[in-house]
């Protein structure tokens, strides 16, 4: 199709105009003719089928009827007005009614002439009748594309009121694949269409929103679905490819003393067989010569941190710095403690960086940092600020990056004049097919296994009238020296009530655990900073042994002796949410205990969360049962990416799909990289009609 003709806005489409397209663009976000080209049906029915009055049924849904309209008459006047008349076939009548429009109605309707009504049907004080059915005279024949199967547009009240109601939408596409038929390009060259044995860009646009029949419907999905995919795929893949290519790195070619020092000294235990696969492909990948991009995905507990560790490691053994961000301070300040410990006895400068170090130790570290000799930064956003300068910066280490945006990521790039390597960690575990579409430009590595010996936590599903023995529970474990977690949804910190579940479930906690026995900490997001660390100081300590808290409390935070964790209101919490929150204990040698506290009323969704929490702790399983129940738009992460913005194809449903398109897209730039052969001319059209100005190739987080 030619490009300029997709790019009119869509107030040149006749019957449009300025005022609905303002509500077009408003409402469904549809701009110009591409955009409503692109706004696909979600169902079809068939209008070839015509049934007689008498065949309706309790089953029936939408019918189409050929009949007279007789005896019309209204009640009520204005608001309330109402128009019914009967609908007449040589079977039997049934009630067609009319709460707006009433007068057109009236005035177009003679009772002799054989109309096609078409409507569904609704079931009132025990009758069958039709309300606002569909009106076309039986012998005025439609023009222009045919099709007995009409399919339904989302609409919306607004845009009904100005006619555009799904048949109002349908008259539109028909008006703009009118005018633009003949005139379609094809986007894919015709060596995929001939492999993969897809229709024509301009069957399948025609046949989406005025199908042949459902053999053509299923053959236009699958081209438009493939379409979605393929070009999604084909970004992702060449901004990897342009990457790969031109972005060069420090090459880390030793590895010396440090790394074999604290390998043979400092490590208490043995690394996983995860731990050492994932520690060789980063090795591999930092000698390489080309910066490294890499996501290190592993649940909760799986020991991120060693690895980040060796790896910062082989960076001294280069010459290089290396800075490790975090996205809280209470996790910088641990993993500089943890940090500071494991490498005891090594001679390594390191220190920390957050918002609340002092200005004269501020200075220090600048200095440090830009005359060579501080050798590891550990901090928060901290370390992105302009200050912040290195003598040699070789790698950039981000904890738990869904908390960063891209552009801050962007930003520690720019921190040498060699780009350094960055290794991202998260523990959000993200299904394979969601992991290819939204981090096709990084290079993944998992570890996928717990170091051994770590006893599996149990988790209950309780209901509050369970609540006394959730108490007896805990003073048994308190008994036994365990800490407890109690922790209260507050989606929003600013949420008023939610802010005051949390204080009087703290109130009730302390009614039964009383001072003179227990210490109970409270800790929210609304709290001074201060306050916060000095709350999260007592409870590591072991000086109180109840923490009531909303999810402020990190991911990653590491207190082994708190085994036991209490979510209140666990139906409000997402999947993913649970699971992070669930990782905060079950790190040391204890058994640990999670309790799900839920109302008797449970969505079916939330039923489904809670029951897979029981079920399993296996993080890449929550994750795919998340996905499934919430979408991949709404999965942590996922939401800057816009790579989700699909009009038809479905990251989970058409995984198939999405693979065929990733292989097609991989085996057509390792032929025709730049996509200059005369049969990929219409992909590389099409591609920067679909991303021109969209993407900036230089920084790619
Ligand atoms: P995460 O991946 O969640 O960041 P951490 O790096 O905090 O996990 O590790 C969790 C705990 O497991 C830490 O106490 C760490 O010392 C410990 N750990 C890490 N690797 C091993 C191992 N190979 N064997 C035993 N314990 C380990
Ligand atoms: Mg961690």
């Amino acid at each position: 199709m030619s490009y300029s003709f997709l790019k009119t806005p869509v107030k040149y489409l006749k019957h449009v105009g300025p005022k609905r397209a303002e509500l077009l663009n408003k409402e469904l976000n549809i701009f110009n003719f591409y955009d409503l080209i692109t706004y696909y049906p979600f169902r079809y029915i068939d209008r070839s089928i015509f049934y007689k009055i008498k065949e309706i049924n309790i089953n029936s849904s939408y019918v189409q009827i050929r009949g007279k309209i007789k005896n019309l008459y209204q009640t009520g006047e204005r608001k309330s007005a109402r128009l019914t008349a009967d609908l007449e076939d040589e079977t039997g009548k049934i009630e067609l009614v009319w709460f707006r429009g009433i007068k057109w109605i009236k005035d177009k309707i003679s009772p002799d002439v054989e109309y096609i009504v078409f409507g569904k049907i609704n079931i009132f004080n025990g009758r069958y009748n039709i309300p606002h059915p569909e009106i076309d005279i039986a012998s005025e024949q439609e023009t222009g594309i045919i099709s007995n199967l009409q399919a339904f547009y989302n609409s919306s009240e607004k845009l009904k009121s100005k006619g555009l109601n799904s048949k109002g939408i349908s008259k539109l596409m028909r008006t703009l694949i009118l005018s633009a038929q003949g005139n379609i390009y094809e986007t894919l060259s015709n060596e995929i269409i001939k492999t993969l044995n897809l229709i024509s860009l301009e069957q399948a646009l025609i046949n989406i929103h005025f199908p042949q029949d459902n053999y053509m419907i299923e053959k236009s999905i699958l081209r438009l679905k493939f379409e979605e995919l393929f070009f999604g795929q084909l970004k992702i893949l060449r901004q990897r490819n342009i990457r790969i290519k031109k972005i060069q790195g420090h090459k880390f070619s030793v590895v010396g003393n440090y790394f074999n020092q604290f390998y043979k000294k400092n490590i208490p235990f043995e690394l996983t067989n995860a731990q050492k696969k994932v520690i060789r492909e980063i090795r591999i990948d930092v000698g390489s010569g080309r910066q490294m991009n890499r996501l290190l995905q592993g649940d909760v507990g799986s020991g991120k941190t060693l690895v980040a560790l060796m790896s910062m490691l082989i960076a001294l053994d280069n010459n290089c710095q290396t800075c490790l961000m975090a996205p809280t301070e209470v996790l910088a300040n641990q993993h500089f403690q943890t940090i500071t410990q494991m490498l005891y006895g090594l001679d390594i400068k390191t220190d920390l960086l957050t918002s609340s170090t002092k200005t004269s130790q501020r200075k220090n570290i600048y200095e440090n940092l830009i005359n060579g000799n501080l050798q590891i930064l550990i901090g928060t956003h901290a370390l992105i600020e302009d200050k912040v300068k290195f003598k040699n910066l070789g790698l950039v280490v981000i904890d738990e990056q869904h908390k960063f945006g891209v552009a801050q990521r962007a930003k520690l790039w720019t921190k040498n004049v060699i780009y350094p390597h960055i290794l991202v960690m998260t523990a959000t575990p993200i299904p394979r097919t969601l992991a290819m579409t939204l981090y096709g430009d990084l290079d993944i590595s998992v570890i996928d296994e717990l170091p051994p010996g770590r006893k599996s936590i149990k988790t209950y599903h309780l209901f509050e009238s369970k609540r006394f023995r959730v108490f007896g529970f805990m003073k048994e474990q308190i008994k036994q020296g365990r800490q407890v977690y109690v922790v209260y949804p507050l989606i929003e910190e600013s949420e008023k009530i939610d802010l005051k579940n949390l204080t009087d479930g703290y109130e009730n906690i302390v009614r039964e655990f009383p001072q003179q026995k227990y210490k109970v900490g409270m800790l929210h997001g609304r709290m001074k900073q201060e306050d916060k660390d000095s709350e999260i100081q007592h409870f590591i300590k072991n000086e109180k042994q109840i923490l009531v808290s909303t999810t402020v409390i990190e991911v990653g935070i590491d207190i082994h002796n708190a085994s036991v964790m209490i979510i209140e209101n666990a139906e409000r919490f997402g999947l993913s949410q649970l699971h992070q929150l669930r990782g905060r204990i079950g790190r040391g040698a204890d058994q640990s205990h999670c309790i799900l506290m839920t109302d008797y009323k449970l969505s079916s969704d939330a039923r489904e969360r809670i029951n897979t929490m029981v079920r399993t702790s296996d993080g890449f399983e929550i994750a795919e049962t998340d996905l499934k129940l919430r979408g991949p738009g709404e999965m942590e992460g996922t939401k800057q990416s816009g790579i989700f913005n699909l009009k038809l194809a479905n990251l989970v449903q058409d995984e198939k799909i999405l693979k065929t398109a990733r292989n097609t897209a991989k085996k057509l730039l390792d032929n025709d990289p730049e996509l200059q052969k005369k049969d990929n001319i219409p992909i590389a059209d099409n591609f920067k009609f679909l991303f021109k100005n969209k993407t900036n190739w230089g920084l790619i987080s």
